[in-house]
């Protein structure tokens, strides 16, 4: 799938391309030819899949046709933090270089002055944080009844800084006819209540975690035979090749493959654990504190024993068998 076949226009077709970006992010494949339709959309995704240029392409595409009045915005982005306000506008900025159009941004610790100036010329898209956006409104100078579009972003983090109220304040200012496109990472009873009262038949869409590894590990891919003895072999191999090594978890993808691996590594003279979903509370701790005090400096786990485990200063980890995929 490329961005020329989702229905954005030639300019932001034209701007996606100087960004170097060659094909969407499933977020975008699949969100943009609803928000041009002028769906409403639940959007279930995070941060880092890509979900910022999945609102920003087409609103921009929308709003090439027709103008802004005096203090009354045609489109709302809200946020919950003065930083994503921010990010969402550099956005604008990148994406919507050749169109000439008024971009506001509302958050705190701006002058208030500077920014009611801006929304009495007249504003295309208003990005706001909840508390700044009423302040203006209950001063009068602002009106959100030509709002065509409204964008409720990371809408949990909203639910955790305790924004849901003045949601639904602002919720209730804008035309019960508007396009809403609403984005969480999570669905907590308080935010399906939400979007069950604030969309109208959404078009869901939903997108699995990014991939992310901290840019501070390398990683590497080693071929390894197909039988399971050969691939141990390598993995001996690769233990005693490593270079500083101090110590390592060995992800294995089942509990019968972990107590095999430990087995064949004890025999081949190598200090390790094992850790896996069967073993009982106490034996797991035991395991897992070995292997913190360095007294075991290997580990075999399975994957969902080991999952979300913070242990400091891990030098090595190996797939022992490729990972599977996980929402
Ligand atoms: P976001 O989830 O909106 O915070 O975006 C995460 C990062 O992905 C940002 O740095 C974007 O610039 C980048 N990005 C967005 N869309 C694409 C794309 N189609 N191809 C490559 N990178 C992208």
């Amino acid at each position: 799938m490329s961005f020329s076949n989702l229905g954005l226009s030639e300019k932001v077709l034209a701007a996606v391309a100087a960004t170097g970006y060659t094909n969407p992010t499933p977020i975008q494949e699949q969100a943009i030819p609803h928000v041009l339709a002028r769906k409403d959309v639940l959007g279930i995704a995070q941060t880092g899949t890509g979900k910022t240029a999945a609102f920003v392409l087409p609103m921009l595409t929308i709003l090439e046709k027709g103008r802004a009045r005096a203090r009354m915005p045609r489109t709302l982005i809200l946020e919950p933090t003065r930083e994503l306000a921010a990010q969402v506008k550099e956005n604008f900025d990148r994406y919507g270089a050749g169109q000439k159009l008024n971009v506001a941004l509302l958050i705190g610790g701006v002058s208030f002055g500077d920014q009611d100036a801006k929304l009495m010329r007249g504003v295309d898209v208003l990005i706001a944080t909840p508390g700044r956006l009423l302040d203006h409104t209950e001063r009068g100078g602002l009106l959100l009844t030509g709002v065509e579009l409204l964008v409720i972003d990371e809408a949990d983090r909203m639910l955790d800084m305790g924004f849901i109220p003045d949601i639904e304040r602002i919720c209730k200012l804008v035309p019960f006819t508007r396009q809403t496109l609403f984005f969480t990472a999570t669905m907590p009873p308080e935010i399906r209540r939400i979007t069950e009262a604030f969309l109208h038949n959404p078009q869901k869409v939903e997108v699995s975690k990014p991939a992310t590894t901290a840019v501070t590990v390398t990683q590497s891919q080693v071929p390894a035979g197909r039988e399971a003895h050969e691939k141990r072999e390598l993995l001996r191999r690769l233990l005693r090749e490593a270079k500083d090594l101090k110590n390592a978890i060995i992800f294995c993808n089942r509990k019968r493959e972990v107590a095999i691996v430990h087995k064949s590594l004890q025999k081949h003279g190598f200090s390790v654990g094992a850790l896996h979903g069967d073993m009982d509370q106490p034996a797991r701790m035991a395991a897992l504190d070995q292997f913190r005090k360095g007294e075991l400096p290997l580990l075999v786990a399975s994957d969902v024993a080991a999952r979300g485990l913070d242990i400091p200063e891990v030098s090595h980890v190996f797939n022992f068998d490729v990972p599977p995929s996980r929402r």
